[in-house]
């Protein structure tokens, strides 16, 4: 991977902060080109990997690499060729959208006025926000504060493109229309997307990872991974005081409320009888089989040997 012009390789990376917090964990990762997923809870560490990408901060061991470009000893170099929008993308609210992109075009060296405008004018029209251009920043909503993010990340056309988990707080619609901006540009670049939201991976990313604790827990492809939990998902709707029994029988992966009843997940690579049925299993239930420790690598490499 290291050779590989375009993708993204960590090695080995850990970070412990100084209140003691052990953020990450010997992690490794290959990430091709196209969008990619890296999935978890609050505080499993994602943010903290994407500063590091980012060149924000430094990992206390190990090694990342955009191609053949060292990211913590050649920090200018990643940086020119680096998109990131940070979980929290502050405007100045009373600039307009187009000057604001003007102003930050410049600092990213575009120095020729022509040049400029064609890039600021197709970067506001890619992102949808050509025709709210004059608009003041303050009155935009979430939804057009991350896609004037984008367009500001897109600046000077990055090969690494890191969006932080751009869609919480997001309503629906805003929602769709960042996630098919998102997925027009994982052609030629590597996107890392990340979320707590099993959807946004599933919609739209070709390869995905599971973090959780500052540990992966899963690198696959969703497609992949999905069809590695065929046959070995079940479930049963139950009433709540019926759950700890099931829990104590079972691998409970998950449990929801549904209509007021309970509908409940189990992993078991057996019938678990007990009028359990299958289920066609999806991405949350490959996330929820990860993190309860259900779905390791090992039961990857024995889906794959089954396929062969
Ligand atoms: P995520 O993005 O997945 O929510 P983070 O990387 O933000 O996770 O956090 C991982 C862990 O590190 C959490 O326990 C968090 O409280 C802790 N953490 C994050 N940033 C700092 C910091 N600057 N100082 C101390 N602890 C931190």
């Amino acid at each position: 991977m290291r050779n590989s012009p375009l993708g993204l390789s960590i090695r080995n990376v850990s970070k412990q902060y100084a209140n003691g917090v052990q953020a990450l964990h010997q992690v490794s990762l290959d990430i091709p080109p196209g969008m990619f997923g890296l999935l978890g809870p609050n505080g499993a560490g994602k943010s903290t990997l994407m500063r590091t990408l980012a060149t924000l901060q430094e990992p206390d061991e190990g090694q990342l690499f955009l191609g053949e470009l060292d990211i913590v000893h050649q920090k200018e170099a990643v940086r020119e060729t680096l998109g990131y929008l940070p979980q929290e993308f502050g405007v100045y609210p009373k600039a307009s959208a187009e000057e604001l992109l003007d102003y930050f075009a410049v600092l990213k060296g575009l120095t020729n006025r022509a040049v400029r405008r064609e890039t600021t004018e197709a970067l506001l029209q890619q992102t949808n926000l050509w025709d709210k251009r004059k608009q003041k920043l303050g009155g935009f909503s979430g939804g057009m504060k991350q896609r004037f993010g984008v367009a500001v990340a897109l600046l000077g056309n990055p090969r690494l493109l890191i969006v932080d988990e751009p869609t919480a707080g997001l309503d629906p619609t805003e929602r769709v229309r960042f996630l098919n901006l998102l997925s027009e540009l994982g052609e030629s670049s590597v996107v890392i997307l990340s979320t707590h939201i099993v959807e946004d991976v599933s919609e739209l990313c070709t390869h995905m990872a599971i973090i959780n604790q500052g540990h992966i827990l899963l690198e696959a492809q969703p497609v992949e991974a999905v069809a590695a939990l065929t046959g070995r998902i079940w479930r049963k709707l139950t009433d709540k005081p019926s759950l700890p029994a099931l829990e104590r029988e079972h691998q409970v992966i998950s449990a929801k409320l549904l209509s007021g009843r309970t509908l409940v997940h189990v992993y078991s690579p057996d019938h678990p009888g007990n009028g359990f049925e299958p289920v066609e299993p999806d991405l949350k239930d490959v996330y929820f089989s990860a993190m309860t420790g259900c779905f390791t690598p090992a039961t990857q490499q024995a889906a794959k040997e089954v396929a062969v």
